[in-house]
């Protein structure tokens, strides 16, 4: 059979809010990119619908109690059916695949990453945390391997664009533009009292809820932090968090020479996610456009660290390097899903991480297991914290 010239890609977490967007843009460009796999965790109704539209070779459901509920629901099609995190790895790695969506959220999206990078699949980025977690050894193994790991936050997208044809030009500094989230401008006390419900609606970006709350306690912006190190090579004094409540700007890098270059656009993840698939070339698209006319306010202001601890945490995770991101990533998976639970307040979150950070045990060049074995000892001593 003559081989396809379209980009095969293994979408992994396929009915999120990144996968969802993945995939319009794979439906606005048919002749270029096709769904090789689909993966979900639990919503199997979404993952059978997305399966029967764009006909991929092959399905997985990370939940094994919903294989027969998927496995039924496609017989009559000639799509594979997986269940189990070790299937998502499989379908990552397979020989057809042309790159690889990460768009899992959580430390889950680790492994499977790390053996598509092994695999020599490059990657599309969207799961930060697999860089927050094991951003040294993803980046090397993606050096050994040659595979390239093109970001899909917006943020980082917006840098890496800046950087095209800059090549031999040192970053000075990276300009990581935040929103700030919904409670910008609350004070420590009204911060003490406010809900789930208040912190779900994020005044700029749809996204999944996970890093909707990470976005209000600004853990998002301290893990783009970390982010930024792995994917532009550069110190933790070099990237500067830039509060910019209106999303235009979504970020810049200034070179040695003081220039500042800046990528805007409307809040739109098809955008970086296309970049990702298209890059280096740039792909006609129906997005909206950014309407200058109407956007004569733009705003900057320092972030106050003050008010949101995570993202001095996140630094100070940077500056001590070895596991220490990692048990950041898991004491925030552990509070965010408790915040979520209503089991702690959303100032109990900044506490419980930093105790485990002071707890945990810190080792200084971490293996693979390692990681895991952090990881696992990180969640439960912030579960024994918010209990
Ligand atoms: P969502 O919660 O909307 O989607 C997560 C996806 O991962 C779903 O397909 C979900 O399946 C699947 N999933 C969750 N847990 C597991 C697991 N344990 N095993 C296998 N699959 C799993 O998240 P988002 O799309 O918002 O975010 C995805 C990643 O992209 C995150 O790392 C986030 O930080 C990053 N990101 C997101 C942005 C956004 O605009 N949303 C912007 C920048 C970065 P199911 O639907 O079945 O639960
Ligand atoms: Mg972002």
């Amino acid at each position: 059979m003559e081989k396809s010239t379209k980009k095969r890609i293994a979408i992994l977490g396929s009915t999120g809010s990144i996968g969802t967007q993945a995939l319009e843009v794979i439906a606005e460009h048919p002749d270029r990119y096709e769904a090789y796999a689909l993966t979900a965790n639990n919503r199997v109704d979404l993952l059978i619908r997305q399966a029967r539209q764009y006909m991929p070779d092959a399905v997985v459901i990370a939940n094994e109690a919903k294989y027969k509920e998927l496995k039924q629901a496609l017989a009559d099609l000639p799509i594979k059916v997986y269940a189990g995190a070790d299937a998502l790895c499989e379908v990552a790695e397979a020989a057809p695949v042309d790159m690889v969506l990460a768009a899992m959220v959580g430390y889950a999206g680790l492994r499977p990453t790390m053996r598509a990078i092994q695999a020599g699949k490059p990657i599309a980025l969207a799961n930060k945390e697999t860089l927050v977690v094991a951003g040294e050894l993803i980046t090397a193994l993606a050096l050994k391997n040659r595979v390239p790991i093109l970001p899909v936050d917006s943020e980082h997208s917006a840098i890496f664009q800046c950087l095209a044809g800059e090549p031999d030009n040192p970053i000075e500094k990276i300009l990581l533009t935040a929103s700030g989230g919904p409670f910008l401008h609350c004070t420590l006390d009204e911060l003490a009292h406010v809900t789930k419900t208040e912190a779900l609606k994020h005044p700029n970006w749809e996204m999944g809820a996970k890093i909707t709350i990470d976005s209000a306690s600004m853990m998002n912006k301290g893990f783009e932090v970390i982010e930024a190190k792995w994917l532009f090579g550069v110190h933790p004094e070099q990237i500067e968090v830039v509060v910019h409540p209106q999303s235009v700007i979504h970020s810049m890098v200034q070179f040695e020479d003081g220039a500042v270059k800046a990528q805007l656009g409307i809040p739109d993840m098809r955008l970086p996610i296309q970049y990702a698939f298209s890059y280096p070339f740039r792909l006609k698209a129906s997005f909206d456009r950014l309407d200058f006319t109407r956007c004569n306010h733009l705003t900057f202001e320092q972030p106050d660290t003050e008010r949101f601890r995570n993202l001095a945490l996140a630094y100070e995770a940077l500056h001590q390097g070895g596991n220490m991101a990692c048990i950041l990533n898991a004491a925030n998976e552990v509070v965010n899903a408790a915040f979520l639970q209503d089991r702690i307040s959303f100032l109990g979150m900044s506490r419980v991480i930093e105790e485990t950070m002071r707890q945990a045990q810190f080792i200084a060049s971490p293996t693979y297991e390692d990681y895991v074995a952090s990881d696992m000892e990180a969640r439960r001593i912030a579960e024994e914290k918010i209990n």
